[in-house]
C-alpha cells in the first residue's frame, strides 16, 4: 500500500552514515510488513539495500546469514554433508505464508525483528542455537543469545535504532539430527504450531523448540528423550495454561476425560485450545522423534488423551485442518 506518512526515505551505503535517530524513523528491510498497512508513526524509511551485506557465508565454524538475506536466498542454501539439519531452512522457509512477492523480497532480519509468533525465521534460528549480532546505535556492537531476543508478540529487546546485523548458526547444531513438525489451522495458512526437536549423536541433548502457539519461543532441554509424563510436567512448568481466551494459552487440560473443545466450536477460546492441543500433540510427537504422518498424530493424540478425550475432536480434524509435514533427517 502507498505510505503516505513517509516524506523521506534514506538509501545510506553504510549503518555509519546514520548517526542520527529519532521517532519516525524505521529500518525498511523487504517492506513486506512495512508496506502491509498503515504506518502513522512512521515518516522516514532507512533502507537496508545498499549496505550490501553478503546474504550467506558458510564456514568450518557455521553458517553467518547477513539480516538482509531474502527468505528465497536461504531456501537455495545447500549446505555440507555433516550438517545434518541443514534441510531445516528450507522446512522453515516452506513455513511461510508467502506469495511470490513475499517470498523474494521479505527478509530474515525482517521477519526475526518483526518478532511475531509465527515467524519461522525465529524458530529456524532459536532452535539452532543462533547468535544475533545486533549494531546499536553509537555504541559497539552486540552478541545476544537468539531464545533471548523475542520478549512477546511483537516484541523483542531492539533499542530505537537498533540493527540486527546478522545471525550465526554455530557448526555444532547444524550437525544434529532433528524432526520438525508444522501445524496451520488452515490449508497453507499461518503457523499455529512449530515444533523443532534437534539432538547430538550422542542423543543425550534433545533440544525441543516450541514457536507460533506462543508469544515467543519455548525451549525444553532434556538428557534423554523423556516419557510422556515428564514431557507433560516439562510442559506445564513452562508454559502454564493461562487465560484461554487469550493468545498465550498454549496447553489444553491434561485430564484424559475433560474436553479439551469447547461446545461452541468457534471464537478465539475454541480456536486457541485447538491451537494449544496442537502443540501439546506436537511435542509429544517430537520427543518420541520418529512420528512422522498425519495419522501416527492422531493415533498418538488417543494416546494422550484416552478415548473419551479423542472424542471430544472432531473427526476429521486431522485431515480437514491440519497440514503435518515430517522430515527425512532421522
Ligand atoms: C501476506 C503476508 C503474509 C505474511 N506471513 C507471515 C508469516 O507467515 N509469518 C511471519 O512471521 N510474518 C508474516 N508476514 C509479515 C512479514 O511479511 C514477515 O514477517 C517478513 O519476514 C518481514 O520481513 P521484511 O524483510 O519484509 O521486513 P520489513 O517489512 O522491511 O520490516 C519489518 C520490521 O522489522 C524492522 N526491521 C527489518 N529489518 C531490520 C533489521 N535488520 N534490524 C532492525 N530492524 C529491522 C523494520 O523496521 C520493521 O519494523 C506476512 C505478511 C504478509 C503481507
Amino acid at each position: 500500500m502507498n505510505l503516505n506518512t513517509i516524506a523521506e526515505v534514506k538509501r545510506p551505503t553504510s549503518a555509519d552514515q546514520i548517526t542520527h535517530w529519532r521517532d519516525g524513523y524505521a529500518w525498511l528491510a523487504g517492506g513486506t510488513w512495512l508496506f502491509s498497512e498503515p504506518q502513522v508513526s512512521t515518516d522516514t524509511l532507512i533502507d537496508l539495500e545498499r549496505f550490501n551485506w553478503p546474504a550467506l557465508e558458510p564456514s568450518p565454524a557455521g553458517l553467518d546469514i547477513a539480516a538482509t538475506c531474502r527468505i528465497a536466498e536461504l531456501y537455495r542454501f545447500a549446505g555440507p554433508d555433516e550438517w545434518r539439519a541443514a534441510p531445516l531452512l528450507r522446512e522453515c522457509c516452506n513455513a511461510f505464508l508467502a506469495s511470490f512477492k513475499i517470498w523474494n523480497a521479505a527478509t530474515v532480519g525482517g521477519n526475526i525483528c518483526m518478532s511475531l509468533p509465527a515467524g519461522p525465521m525465529i524458530s529456524l534460528t532459536v532452535a539452532l542455537d543462533a547468535t544475533y549480532t545486533l549494531w546499536p546505535r553509537n555504541a559497539p556492537p552486540r552478541d545476544v543469545h537468539s531464545v533471548d531476543f523475542v520478549t512477546g508478540n511483537h516484541t523483542n529487546i531492539l533499542q530505537p535504532g537498533e540493527l540486527l546485523r546478522s545471525i550465526h548458526l554455530p557448526a555444532s547444531a547444524l550437525s544434529k539430527r532433528f524432526a520438525f513438525r508444522h501445524a496451520s489451522l488452515t490449508h497453507l495458512g499461518r503457523s499455529a504450531a512449530l515444533m523443532i526437536g534437534t539432538q547430538n549423536a550422542a542423543g543425550d541433548d534433545l533440544l525441543i523448540t516450541i514457536t507460533a502457539a506462543t508469544p515467543r519461543p519455548v525451549q525444553l532441554r532434556f538428557k534423554r528423550t523423556p516419557s510422556s509424563m515428564e514431557l507433560r510436567r516439562a510442559l506445564d512448568e513452562r508454559i502454564p495454561l493461562t487465560d484461554t481466551s487469550t493468545m498465550s494459552t498454549a496447553r489444553p487440560p491434561i485430564s484424559a476425560t475433560s474436553p479439551i473443545i469447547s461446545p461452541s466450536r468457534s471464537g478465539p477460546s475454541w480456536r486457541n485450545r485447538e491451537r494449544a492441543h496442537e502443540t501439546y500433540c506436537h511435542c509429544k510427537c517430537a520427543s518420541r522423534l520418529h512420528c512422522r504422518q498425519p495419522h501416527e498424530l492422531q493415533r498418538q493424540r488417543q494416546a494422550v488423551f484416552g478415548r473419551a478425550g479423542a472424542r471430544t475432536v472432531p473427526a476429521d480434524l486431522s485431515a480437514r485442518v491440519w497440514r503435518v509435514r515430517g522430515q527425512e533427517g532421522l
